[in-house]
């Protein structure tokens, strides 16, 4: 029992305690509806100007011919007929823009256009695509409704293998600037179109030669633009309008080796760890302990471009992450897509050991991939790999292929802006945000010459529409090869007033 003057004492203690959780909790939810409300929107106010007049049947024709060509790069250069086919097709379709721009080859089959500005003082500026494409899946080719190189202009798509990665972006910006020499325009800065034809492979033949030589030449590039993100459709929770995310980055590679070595010999008799025990535990202490998650840089700038834009309850936690980080990571951790974005990923994808079922193997080995958030260096993922396996008797190395992340290109700077109202200006619902890209773009390259780069693909898509990319059934509608062929016309002029 309690003694009747403490009793009394925390009668008159508790009311105020409850009290002061009470008004603390008040507190912070008028501080969390004062930062849902006071959101308001960071996309650019800009007048509604309708795109270029573009004739989409006389431009799909053209984009159609080009996915014919199977330019599926190889080391042997077996296609190399039809790298030289795609740019007698350029020849063709492009007279003016051949005529006015020069062109110079890189490496096998690399082109680089350069379209010299009125302003020899004006910083230049690069689009960039590439010519090849990823082969057909072996036991594929009968999924596909028109055949992957048939290049079939049918029900509103121009059908096949790089109509979308990446001769759809090659050819609207071939298009664009067509359009504009027609109209008599020439830019004020020197651009330049850097078209790779192995980027599928790393871009070493391509892009690397071409940014080096822009290097050699003391070329500074203003942005660079290259394939990347895209126009999404309910693809950002909360959020009703399209989502251009432009990729401020691109993610890094990095392959950890891990060998364990044990004593060959029969199974009789078998040691306590074998070294598939050994490398197994490896693999296993690794996935669960992955590099952090960071709701910072890109994806928290994505956030929160966003998040006066988003819906319903979703808002209320976006619009207060400096409360609700935690919880907001822990829900986006759950979904791979978006998991990604926020941590170096780790996952094994090789395994090797043993041959026979009685024999012990002399070693074991596994390969464990991560792909690196910008900020995580490959040395030290490799530090955190050695830090998680110490005490287990397993020798850490990496693979030959090590790419760091690249360098974040800024979002407070007049060239995103630029980018910002070009698509607004063509589609004013469009919400424009940074983001991250978890693969990987020949632009990686240019990262050495140019202070900005965006990775962006001016395309509309869903959800369902992502299976195609380097997939069965790729497609490009023609509704948007149009807004491709605006989006990059515009860029240029808009390019001007830079
Ligand atoms: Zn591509």
């Amino acid at each position: 029992m309690l003694h009747p003057f403490k009793s009394a004492q925390m009668g008159r203690v508790l009311p105020k305690v409850i009290w002061a959780i009470l008004i603390a909790l008040l507190a912070l939810l008028a501080v969390m509806a004062w930062h849902t409300w006071r959101l308001s929107t960071l996309q650019p106010p800009v007048a509604a100007r309708p795109g270029a007049a573009v004739d989409a049947r006389a431009a799909a024709a053209r984009l159609s011919a080009a996915v014919q060509l199977h330019t599926i790069w190889s080391e042997d250069d077996r296609n190399a007929k039809a790298f030289e086919d795609l740019h007698q097709h350029l020849a063709n379709s492009f007279p003016q823009a051949h005529a006015a721009l020069t062109v110079q080859r890189f490496g096998k089959h690399a082109l680089l256009y350069t379209w010299p500005g009125r302003d020899t003082k004006a910083q230049a500026i690069a689009l960039l695509a590439h010519q090849d494409v990823v082969p057909i899946a072996p036991g594929t080719e009968k999924d596909w409704q028109e055949p992957p190189f048939s290049g079939a202009v049918k029900d509103g798509y121009v059908w096949g293998r790089g109509a979308w990665d990446d001769k759809g972006n090659l050819m609207a910006i071939m298009e664009a600037v067509e359009m504009l020499l027609r109209s008599g325009f020439q830019p004020r800065q020197t651009i330049y179109l850097a078209f790779g034809a192995d980027e599928e492979v790393g871009g070493e033949d391509g892009a690397r030669r071409i940014a080096d030589w822009l290097e050699q030449q003391h070329v500074r590039l203003r942005f660079a633009v290259d394939e990347g993100l895209l126009i999404t459709h309910g693809m950002v929770p909360g959020v009703r309008k399209p989502v251009a995310l432009i990729g401020m980055a691109e993610k890094g590679y990095l392959t950890i080796k891990l060998t364990a070595h044990g004593q060959p010999g029969h199974t009789s008799m078998p040691p306590m760890r074998s070294a598939i025990g050994m490398v197994g535990e490896a693999v296993a202490r690794l996935e669960s302990n992955q590099m952090p998650p960071h709701l910072t840089g890109l994806p928290r700038d994505m956030f929160e471009a966003v998040a006066p834009e988003v819906e319903g309850p979703t808002r209320w936690l976006l619009s207060n992450l400096w409360l609700t980080a935690p919880l907001v990571t822990r829900q986006l951790e759950k979904a791979p897509s978006a998991n990604a974005m926020l941590r170096t990923t780790t996952v094994a994808t090789v395994f090797n050991a043993g041959e026979r079922e009685n024999v012990l193997p002399g070693v074991a080995t596994a390969l464990v991939n991560f792909r690196l958030l910008p900020g995580d260096r490959s040395e030290a993922v490799e530090q955190h790999v050695r830090q998680v396996l110490n005490g287990l008797n397993v020798e850490v190395s990496h693979q030959p292929q090590v790419t760091e992340a690249s360098p974040v290109s800024r979002s407070d700077t007049p060239a995103y802006q630029l980018m910002a109202r070009t698509l607004r200006e063509l589609q004013p619902d469009v919400v424009v945000a940074p983001g991250l890209l978890v693969g990987g773009t020949d632009s990686r390259h240019f990262a050495k010459v140019s202070d900005a780069t965006f990775r962006f693909t001016p395309m509309h898509a869903a959800q369902p529409d992502l299976a195609r990319f380097h997939g069965t059934n790729e497609r490009l509608s023609l509704d948007n090869y149009v807004g491709m062929i605006q989006f990059y016309e515009r860029l240029m002029r808009n390019t001007d007033q830079l």
